[in-house]
């Protein structure tokens, strides 16, 4: 399998409009950041969507998104969440509903975000709405998608719990600041950690590059991977300061796993 990085930057996306700091003006397309999400990549034809970013569409043509068979969401955060009725188009080439799977605080937000399409009004004109279902899933109760099992793990982002996923030997762990110990023990033994990393200056929802360095050194996976990213972070220089084995994702990254 591949798990693509399709997005790794913060909740504005890297560069930032009107911004004229030197990594939004920077040439370097590994500062090009858009918001965080990832697919895994099962076979040519299954792929399973982690959230629908803000940038949903744009990644989707620009990194191959052709089939979408499943969405896990992290969590409702708008950057996470935005692009689901872009699902639309993967409707009206699959002609099925996609499954979407959160916890129950994570489902309830999106219905209420996207209350046209859960509620739906009995006068309404228009095209089609997304065609999707809410599943809710718990934290440590492992499931399947197809062949593909997926742990799902709790994760702190301030006070909001997010869902973070062990596939295999790779976790993804976005938008969080700490790791409960239930979920500290699934993180060890991976061969690939992805995992949240703002910036350099503290925050108090998100890891900073330290801190996400610190929890690789401790949890010891063969490779971290660092996603959403702000613009404070030039790829060329972080990547520099980074100890071996821990590196920064970019837009379009593929992990074999
Ligand atoms: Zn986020
Ligand atoms: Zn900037
Ligand atoms: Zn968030």
């Amino acid at each position: 399998m591949i798990f693509k990085i399709l997005g790794c930057g913060t909740s504005t996306g890297v560069p930032l409009p009107g911004c004229k700091c030197a990594v939004c003006l920077s040439k370097n397309p590994k500062n090009w950041r858009s918001r965080t999400s990832a697919v895994i990549k099962a076979r040519s034809d299954f792929n399973v969507l982690i959230d629908t970013s803000t940038d949903l569409r744009y990644q989707s043509l620009t990194h191959g998104v052709e089939h979408v068979n499943a969405v896990l969401y992290t969590h409702a955060h708008a950057d996470h969440i935005l692009g689901l009725d872009d699902l639309r188009s993967f409707n009206f080439t699959q002609r099925q509903i996609i499954p979407c799977y959160g916890t129950r605080k994570t489902l309830s937000e999106i219905k209420r975000c996207f209350y046209y399409i859960f509620e739906p009004d009995q006068e309404y004109e228009g095209g089609m709405l997304p065609q999707v279902s809410l599943n809710p899933i718990e934290h440590y109760r492992p499931f399947n998608l197809e062949a593909i099992s997926v742990q799902p793990f709790l994760l702190m982002h301030g006070r909001t719990e997010v869902t973070g996923f062990r596939i295999g030997g790779l976790a993804y762990a976005t938008d969080c600041n700490s790791i409960p110990n239930r979920s500290w023990e699934l993180l060890k033994n991976l061969d690939c950690l992805v995992l949240d990393a703002l910036r350099y200056e503290p925050h108090n929802t998100h890891f900073t590059i330290d801190q996400a360095i610190a929890i690789a050194e401790e949890l010891k996976p063969a490779r971290t991977y660092l996603v959403h990213m702000s613009h404070t972070v030039d790829y060329d220089e972080a990547s520099r300061k980074l100890p071996e084995g821990i590196e920064l994702a970019y837009d379009g990254l593929e992990i074999p796993f």
